[in-house]
Parts: structure tokens; C-alpha cells; sequence
């Protein structure tokens, strides 16, 4: 057991402060991380404030980690000191279930071990990446490729997997066109790596505020869906519409945005439900479909894909006694657009 500096929320809504936690030694399969950046993701902002129920307190936030290995349990194979690996929204899950059999840990049976607000096989509490140490078994962390900056691949781990998994299951790719909904850390990885896949992209954004930055990111196209005549114009444009929006949306009105046939794929947890008529799917055969995250072997594919396509995220480096003001201006979409944590100023 070791005492590392740490980054908490001692209870629901309370802001963040210092403090120290516990890691558990380093055991047979487990690598010693020092952590060098920690994404900050909308996710972390939800269930700080317990917007999505009931939450472990003291919380250490952070599920986009990207640091050094340096310590190496006796039965590691993967990793040496030295290496430079990240981990993201989980740390375990059950390795038996026929999703953890096919590298799909995100949705396993038993349902994975969450890299903090959850409890782990041993029953203790999981913390995140706002703290300058983790432990965590080798099978749960993945490789960051050399011409990758860890503080740009940090925010990969959330934001760059839960984008890149739908955009790759539903085929994103030449021929296609493809919406992101909402300009913020998730938003604008999607819009990146769309383009990268090839993808003709639009960014449907509140407004056209960031309109220079979404088209130098690789959007072909940007509206603002404050202005109606943007769904008028748009109608039946999209083979795939990738929701990334943190707050309740009216569905129908994206949904007629779609070609027939096509999907729209939603990653954003609002805090409240959403209600939808259901014809809007049914003109058109249209799907309305979810994704979280990704496996293990998918984020270390996507980590391969940012750093042969040569990007990492849009950052802005922050130090951790700022953590507070960052998490307000995410919340008003103040965010160019991943606030990332420099854990050496925790
Ligand atoms: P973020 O950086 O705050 O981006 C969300 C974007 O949504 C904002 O930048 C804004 O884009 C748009 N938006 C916010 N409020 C809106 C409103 N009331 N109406 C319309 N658009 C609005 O958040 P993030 O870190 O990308 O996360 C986005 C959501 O995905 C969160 O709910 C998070 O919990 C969830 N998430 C899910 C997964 C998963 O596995 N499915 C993984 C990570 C995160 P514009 O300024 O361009 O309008
Ligand atoms: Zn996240
Ligand atoms: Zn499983």
C-alpha cells in the first residue's frame, strides 16, 4: 500500500480539493503507473455532482490517464519500466463472459470494474486519474505509440475510443456522411477521426463560435442548430448522426436529418430522460442506437489510427488547483476542447 497525492471531491457538489489516497501494492499482474496527465471529461463532471445518481464519496475523477510504467509486477508481460501507457474507463471486468471473450469489456455480463466511483473485486474503492500514481493490471492499460505527447493522447482514452468505436461500427468512411452533434471533447475527436476515416463530416454545433476550429479540424461543413432553417436545409442528408451532447435533446427533430436507413448514434449521458415519438424512426427505417467506450484491443487500435493519422486532442493544459473553474466552463461549453490536468502541480 502506498499514499499518492490526489484530487477529490469529499462529497456530492463539494468542489474538488487535495488530498491523499491509498494504492494497493503492486501485485503479479499489475504495473505501477506515474501519471502524467488526466483528461477531464464530462463524465467525471456528472458524477462528481451525483447528476446521475448515487456516487462513492471521496471521488477521484479521471478515466483519461496517460503516464510511465515504473514498477512491473513479477508475472507482467506486457509492459517494462519505461513504457509509457494509458488507461481508461475501466480497470477490470470479468474475462469470462462471451463480451470479455471478444475484447468487448465495456460490456461485460458482470459489468467492468469503473477506474473510480466503483468498488473492485476486493471490495475497496476505485480512484481515478486526478492523482499523480495508479496500479492497475497490465491486461487493463493500453500502449501509447511514440509519436504521440502523453498530455494530446490522454484525452483518447474517453474521448477518442467512445468516438471511434461507433464511427467504426456503423462504417464511417468514404461515401459517407456523417454529423457530430455537439463541438466539445468527445465532438471534436469525432470530428478528427471521422475525416480521418475518410467520412464527408458536418458539425452540428449551438452555434457557429467554433466554426473555424471544426472546419481545420476536418469538418467539411458546420451549422448552428439554433437557426431553424439549418433542419429545413439539412432534411435527409446523413447516413450516420454521432450524438455527443451532455444535456436532453429533442431526437425527432435530429432523426429527420437522416437519410432512410440511417442511424443515429447517440454516446451522451444526460442527466434526464428524453422523450420521443416514435415515428420519427419509422419513415425512413431509422435507427436510434447508444455506444460506450470501447474494449481494451479497440482503444489500443485507436490509439494506433490518432498516431498513424498523426493527432492527438485539442488541449488546454491546466493545473490542478484549477480544476474547479475548469469544470464550470465545461459545463457551459467553454471548452477548446479538452481540459487536461499536468498531475506534476497536484
Ligand atoms: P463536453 O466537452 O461538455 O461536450 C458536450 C457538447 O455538447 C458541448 O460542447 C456542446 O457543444 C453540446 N451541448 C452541451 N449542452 C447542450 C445543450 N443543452 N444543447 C445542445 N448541445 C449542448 O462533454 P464531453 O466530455 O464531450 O461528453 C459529452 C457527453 O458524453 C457527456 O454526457 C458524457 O457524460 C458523455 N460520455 C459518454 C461516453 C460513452 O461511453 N457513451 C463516454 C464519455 C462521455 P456545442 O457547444 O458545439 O453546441
Ligand atoms: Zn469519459
Ligand atoms: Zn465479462
Amino acid at each position: 500500500m502506498s499514499t499518492v497525492a490526489a484530487y477529490a471531491a469529499p462529497a456530492a457538489k463539494a468542489p474538488l480539493e487535495r488530498t491523499t489516497i491509498e494504492r494497493r501494492p503492486v501485485g503479479e499482474s499489475d504495473i505501477l503507473i506515474d501519471i502524467k496527465f488526466a483528461g477531464i471529461c464530462h463524465s467525471d463532471i456528472h458524477q462528481a455532482r451525483e447528476g446521475w445518481g448515487e456516487a462513492i464519496f471521496p471521488m477521484v475523477p479521471g478515466h483519461e490517464i496517460a503516464g510511465v510504467v515504473t514498477e512491473v509486477g513479477a508475472g507482467v508481460t506486457k509492459y517494462t519500466v519505461g513504457d509509457r501507457v494509458g488507461v481508461g474507463c475501466f480497470v477490470d471486468s470479468c474475462r469470462e463472459c462471451e463480451y470479455c471473450r471478444q475484447g468487448l469489456e465495456q460490456y461485460c455480463v458482470k459489468g467492468n470494474t469503473a477506474t473510480y466511483n466503483a468498488l473492485d473485486k476486493n471490495g475497496e474503492p476505485t480512484y481515478g486519474g486526478y492523482s499523480t500514481h495508479v496500479v492497475v493490471d497490465e491486461n487493463y492499460a493500453v500502449r501509447i505509440p511514440d509519436s504521440l505527447s502523453l498530455d494530446v493522447a490522454a484525452p483518447l482514452l474517453c474521448a477518442g475510443i467512445t468516438t471511434y468505436s461507433p464511427l467504426r461500427h456503423w462504417n464511417a468512411g468514404p461515401g459517407k456522411k456523417v454529423a457530430v452533434l455537439g463541438m466539445g471533447g468527445l465532438g471534436h475527436m469525432g470530428v478528427k477521426i471521422a475525416h480521418a476515416m475518410g467520412a464527408e463530416v458536418t458539425v452540428l454545433s449551438q452555434s457557429l463560435r467554433k466554426r473555424e476550429d471544426g472546419l481545420k479540424l476536418g469538418a467539411d461543413h458546420y451549422y448552428a442548430t439554433s437557426d431553424p432553417k439549418t433542419f429545413e436545409e439539412l432534411a435527409g442528408t446523413f447516413d450516420i448522426i454521432l450524438s455527443t451532447v451532455s444535456a436532453p435533446l429533442d431526437f425527432a427533430a435530429y432523426l429527420s436529418l437522416l437519410k432512410t436507413d440511417g442511424a443515429l448514434v447517440n454516446v451522451g449521458a444526460p442527466e434526464e430522460p428524453v422523450s420521443l415519438n416514435l415515428f420519427a424512426l419509422l419513415g425512413g427505417r431509422k435507427t436510434l442506437a447508444g455506444s460506450m467506450i470501447g474494449g481494451i484491443a479497440e482503444t489500443q487500435e485507436m490509439l494506433d489510427f490518432c498516431a498513424e493519422h498523426g493527432f492527438g486532442a485539442e488541449i488546454e493544459l491546466i493545473r490542478a488547483d484549477q480544476i474547479n473553474e475548469a469544470y464550470e466552463r465545461v459545463l457551459s461549453s467553454d471548452v477548446r476542447y479538452r481540459f487536461v490536468i499536468d498531475t506534476s502541480t497536484i
